[in-house]
């Protein structure tokens, strides 16, 4: 009888969604070309649910070999269930591997000693020869690349010997073209699937923050071939899934890119599917990705293209390693896909060593000045093992220091209590940032999301630094400390106290996702849920940021034209969405301030003249049904830049009547 082996592969459940189990397809799609392995074994049903302990344990029956792909968000559940399946069967032998299992992994098989194996980097061919010697009798000793418990000591041997990797990748099957997927696609359970693919390895870069920084899968290069790609992608196409993620480090950055991205256009052309293609663009290239990211733009394929800066400092960027990567390529893309009005997002990562508050206020004021129209997302360093940030020597120099908080997956389903937690370890301080500044830094950072990225503030900010001087990093920094006037700005002020109560909630270990009850049961970032929170009180948060904004105007001596400031905010107002329809749909205002927004970061902006203008909004409605205003204006329109409640304005005459009439540029994604 064949031995059975079990594949464990626990991603996170997004809202009835999950990925397919691409990792544990891999492994188990090469075994099955090594004919010894498949006389020896029967492979089972991929265990992927993230669920409870027992459910899963339930689905085992007398296994020879459990193998558990271990990250972040399924280690607690991966070593329990581990735990159990060896003390229900001794026998068993337990193989991890991923990116969470430590490289030197001494103390770790020391802490959990039912794990028997422990695979570093890529592991089709590692798990083909640990079957192999786990038929031979327990004997991994030969085999590189990994560490295993000796059955008589107990101890942790490591065999120091690194795999040598092909450069064809396709030495290794597809699951999807395999049809190790097929009986998932069969369920009849509701739940639906999303696809990771791959069209190469490897990364040039060594960021320090990244498991691939270290070499995890290798410097070089090495490639699907290009017809395989698009079997793969005509898979996804032909079971329906809409989302496909990419899993390449630096997109664009290969010539062949552009025939990928067109294949994946003609493929949604002809299925339908994949709806949206999301990858990780490369960097130091601009023409190929500017071609690339617009085609994906126009056949609506991309969620907005991700410039992953990380930090705008030069000395930050030494530090991580990133100091070849050029800043002017992000400005010039910046600039191109504004012209283009294609949704850029860009990323930074708050707490990397050597920021400082003054260094990092003035990287958020020059891309906010530079013209970052769609989004900014902060995340907080996050880190992990086999990096070098983890590297204890790296920790002490920079005086890196960490806690370990909850997990809780942003956007995914909200965890129910019967779940094991999980963990990550995010910077809270480092030498250039005690605890004291990373918490301004984070309020700070919060404030110019909830504010720009959000866009409550968007077009206000935009108008106090284009027509009367003001930095963004000056008016930020000042809503960032609510020092209003005491009768005004208790809704920010409210926000801002939520928003101090969760950095000490963050330093005491809880998690960063917010379920709000009444907008769905998923969790939010905080910047999100205080937008949420704000959108049942637009009026009155507009009229208290007026407030707000003219007694921080008057307080530097600022001169201003208190109606146009008054405009400035009413136009504003009407572009927020809200889960009720507003009273009113449009409105005349005394200059041309729709067009001078809808331009604003168009090479051919239009002044600010004494223009009468006629505004009409044309809002979605949601009925008050909050669940769907929170998952279409942040879930999907916050990245792809369709957030903000489309217009059209025309000129009116100054009696009232229109002068001409048109179709507004404005009514083109500006968010
Ligand atoms: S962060 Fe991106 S560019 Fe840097 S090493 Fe990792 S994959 Fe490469």
């Amino acid at each position: 009888m064949r031995r059975r082996v079990y594949f464990n592969e626990f991603n996170v459940l997004l809202d009835g969604t999950a990925y397919l189990p691409l990792v544990s397809g891999l492994l188990r799609a090469f075994a099955a070309t090594q004919p010894d392995l498949v006389d020896a074994y029967a492979f089972m049903p991929f265990l992927f649910h993230r669920d409870r302990p027992e459910p899963i344990l339930a689905q085992y029956e007398q296994p020879a070999v459990a193998a558990f792909s271990t990250s972040m968000w399924n280690e607690q559940l991966n070593l329990h269930v581990a735990r159990e399946v060896k003390r229900r069967w001794p026998a068993c032998l337990i193989v991890f591997g991923g990116p969470q299992v430590p490289h030197h992994p001494e103390a770790y098989f020391a802490a959990h000693p039912f794990i028997d194996v422990a695979v570093r980097g890529e592991g089709e061919e590692a798990f083909a020869e640990v079957l192999r010697a786990e038929a031979a009798g327990w004997d991994f000793g030969a085999i590189a690349g990994v560490a295993w418990r000796d059955p008589a000591t107990g101890a942790c041997v490591r065999n120091v010997a690194e795999r040598s990797q092909s450069r064809d990748l396709d030495l290794y099957p597809s699951p999807y073209l395999e049809g190790l997927f097929d009986d998932l696609m069969d369920r009849t359970d509701g739940m639906r699937f999303q696809a990771i693919i791959e069209t190469n390895r490897g990364c040039p870069f060594p960021c320090t923050f990244c498991f691939w920084g270290q070499g995890g899968l290798s410097r070089k290069y090495r490639y699907h071939g290009i017809e395989r790609v698009a079997r793969e992608i005509e898979w996804c196409a032909r079971h329906r899934i809409a989302y496909v993620f990419n899993a390449d480090s630096n997109f664009g950055m290969h010539k062949r890119d552009l025939e990928i991205a067109q294949i994946l256009v003609e493929t949604k052309r002809r299925w339908g599917y994949p709806e949206k293609f999301r990858t990780c663009f490369g960097k130091n290239t601009d023409d190929k990705i500017y071609e690339i990211a617009t085609l994906l733009h126009a056949h609506e394929l991309e969620k907005g293209i991700t410039l992953a800066r990380q930090s705008n400092d030069e000395g930050v960027l030494r530090n991580i390693r990133r100091q070849n990567i050029k800043l002017e390529t992000y400005e010039n893309l910046q600039r191109r896909f504004n012209a283009g009005d294609v949704p850029v997002y860009t990323e930074l990562i708050l707490g990397l060593p050597g920021e400082t508050y003054a260094t990092w206020t003035a990287g958020i004021d020059a891309l906010l000045t530079s013209g970052l129209k769609n989004q900014l997302f902060v995340y907080l360093a996050q880190v992990f093992p086999n990096t070098e940030l983890a590297d204890p020597e790296h920790q002490a120099r920079f005086g890196v220091r960490t806690t370990r908080i909850a997990l809780t997956e942003i956007h995914g389903a909200e965890r129910p209590a019967e779940l094991l937690p999980e963990y990550e370890d995010v910077i809270t301080a480092t030498a250039s940032m005690p605890e004291a500044e990373w918490r301004r830094m984070a309020v700070f950072s919060w404030v110019t999301m909830v504010m720009h990225s959000l866009k409550l503030g968007f077009f206000l900010m935009s108008y106090l630094h284009d027509r009367l001087g003001v930095r963004y990093v000056d008016f930020l920094d000042h809503l960032a400390s609510g020092a209003f006037p005491p009768d005004t700005g208790g809704i920010l002020r409210a926000e801002l106290a939520v928003f101090d109560a969760q950095c000490d909630r963050l330093l005491a270990g809880h998690g960063r996702g917010h379920v709000l009850p009444s907008f769905g049961t998923i969790y939010w970032d905080e910047e999100e849920a205080s937008f949420l929170r704000i959108s049942e009180r637009l009026d009155a948060f507009f009229d208290e940021l007026l407030t707000i904004t003219r007694a921080y105007l008057t307080g530097r001596r600022v001169a201003f034209d208190d109606a146009e400031l008054a405009e400035v905010v009413a136009y504003q107002r009407m572009r927020i969405p809200g889960a009720v329809l507003p009273p009113a749909v449009e409105r005349r205002f005394t200059c041309n301030l729709p067009e001078y927004f809808a331009t604003r970061f168009q090479p051919d902006a239009a002044p600010l003249l004494r223009t009468p203008q006629i505004l009409t909004v044309r809002p979605r409605d949601y009925a008050g049904d909050r669940p769907r205003y929170a998952r279409e204006t942040i879930l999907w329109g916050r990245k792809s830049g369709t957030m903000l409640v489309e217009t059209e304005w025309r000129d009116a005459a100054g009696d009232g009547d229109d002068r001409a009439a048109g179709a507004s540029p404005d009514a083109a994604q500006l968010s």
